[in-house]
């Protein structure tokens, strides 16, 4: 499974709509400081529900719709919406069939050589809303965790290092650098099952 696109609207620096497609193997993106590369990891995150606010670079998640403004740090009464879909493609069907059926909520499924997840926020006078969609169908956050989870996709799993994250690993004890090596190969999971069991 890989990215295989992006869209994102009103996201952060993307005021228009703006797609951008992956490779399958490897994809660099480059640009000048401020351009807006690591808001297109942001936007990944964001619609992968894989980060709180902070990991997205934001105080609060209306911070991440589109605002000219932005580094004034003033209100803009213009876009109040927000949206990326991350389109993932699983011709090799590391999710399966089935694993799609049960977060969508149906058996009735069209799709399985792409995955289309999308979370879109709408801000209105006094709140703000969160909807999460997968091909299309309106689902919660915890349907597509628990299908991303079976990719070995989860909020902490080191799939996304961030800028700052590899100084932060080469200054990590022997022991907390362990701690992400089992995270990352899943035993981590098993040490809190059995801790779990052990305790009841
Ligand atoms: P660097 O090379 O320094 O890491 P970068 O390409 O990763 O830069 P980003 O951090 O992705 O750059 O983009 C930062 C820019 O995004 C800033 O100019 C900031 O003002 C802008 N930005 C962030 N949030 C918003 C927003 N809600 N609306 C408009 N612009 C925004
Ligand atoms: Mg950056």
């Amino acid at each position: 499974m890989y990215i295989d696109q992006i869209v994102l609207e009103n996201f952060k620096s993307f005021g228009r709509t703006t797609r951008i497609p992956f490779y399958e193997d490897f994809t660099t993106i480059s640009g000048p400081n401020g351009s807006g590369k690591s808001n297109i990891i942001d936007a990944i995150l964001f619609a992968l529900g894989l980060a709180r606010t902070r990991g997205m670079r934001a105080q609060k998640l209306t911070d991440l719709i589109y605002n000219p403004a932005h580094e004034e740090d003033r209100d803009y009464d213009g876009a109040r919406e927000a949206s990326v879909e991350v389109t993932l493609d699983n011709e090799d069907r590391t999710i399966s069939p089935s694993q799609i059926a049960t977060a969508i909520g149906t058996e009735d499924i069209d799709e399985v050589d792409q995955i289309r997840v999308k979370r879109r926020i709408k801000q209105t006078e006094d709140n703000y809303y969160s909807y999460y969609y997968l091909n299309g169908r309106s689902v919660n956050l915890s349907d597509i965790q628990d299908l991303l989870a079976a990719a070995g996709v989860t909020p902490e799993g080191y799939n996304v290092v961030m800028q700052g994250d590899v100084t932060g690993i080469i200054q990590m004890t022997p022991h907390e650098r362990r701690e992400i090596i089992d995270e990352i190969a899943g035993v981590a999971e098993f040490d809190r099952k059995k801790a779990d069991a052990h305790e009841e």
